[in-house]
């Protein structure tokens, strides 16, 4: 199993927006070390975030076609 950030529900924050991910929202974790610090996913990495926050990024999908083919190639 790939060593992903951790999310306690009610209590972690989006690192996108800054809001406490609820119970019932979506979220995406991210490892850590996965992106280049100095790229624009840099505060992804060992992160969690609302699944809406990172679909309103126009990024949004690259970062997680680079967390597949990470989880892929593991
Ligand atoms: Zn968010």
């Amino acid at each position: 199993m790939a060593d992903m950030a951790i999310l306690l529900r009610g209590r972690s924050r989006c690192h996108l927006c800054n809001a406490v991910i609820e119970a019932e929202d979506e979220a995406q974790l991210f490892p850590p070390a996965l992106f280049a610090t100095d790229s624009a996913f840099g505060r992804l990495n060992d992160s969690a975030v609302h699944r809406q926050c990172l679909d309103a990024r126009p990024d949004g999908d690259l970062a997680l076609q680079i967390l597949d083919e990470y989880l892929r190639d593991l």
